[in-house]
């Protein structure tokens, strides 16, 4: 197998195999060896990680939960522990491509992300939204995902994750103006 840089990358090894008691991190960190390294795959060729994953057996591509026209995995580089992604199976890259349909399952399955969160993780609050394009902090762009991440009462490491939304070069009421001209009456 060989990593993105094209730098020989030793083959993934079951996590049984590890000497390491199993907790949650096993099932976290492992498996993106062959989930996001793209087995078989030329490295150069620019495949979609969201794209694939969906033909993968859900363990192996960190999936949690499929719908019709969504699906749910876990993030590989998570800003918490339980950090999800919603994603369209269809590749593309911004919500407003998204058909409804889309859009209502990415909703409903966020929707049961949270329940199933604060089941789970206890999370006390979430950080949802979506990064659309590069500039605004996408990692991967071209494939629309939806991040919903457990947030906790004294978990001191947030990231923001609608990045580009911190730094305010233009004031509040001009940007305000211009987009209330520019919607549609
Ligand atoms: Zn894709």
């Amino acid at each position: 197998m060989r990593d993105y840089d094209g730098s020989d990358y030793p083959d993934a090894e079951p996590s049984t195999a590890f000497a390491a008691v199993p907790d949650a991190f096993q099932r976290l960190w492992t498996p993106h060896r062959i989930a996001y390294i793209l087995e078989g795959q030329d490295p150069d060729q620019d495949a979609c990680p969201f794209c694939l994953a969906p033909g993968m057996d859900d363990e192996k591509a960190l999936i949690v939960a499929r719908g019709e026209h969504a699906y749910v995995l876990l993030n590989l580089f998570p800003y918490n522990s339980g950090h999800l992604l919603v994603c369209p199976y269809r590749h593309v890259a911004t919500y407003d491509e998204a058909t409804p349909e889309e859009v209502a399952e990415i909703g409903s399955l966020t929707q049961t992300a949270m329940r199933v969160l604060g089941e789970t993780a206890q999370a006390h609050g979430y950080n949802i939204g979506m990064n659309q394009g590069r500039i605004a902090g996408a990692g991967i762009a071209e494939h629309l995902h939806q991040h919903v991440v457990p947030r906790w009462a004294l978990d001191a490491n947030f990231f923001p994750i609608i990045a580009g939304t911190k730094a305010l070069p233009r004031l509040l009421g001009e940007v305000r103006a211009e987009i209330a001209n520019a919607w549609p009456k």
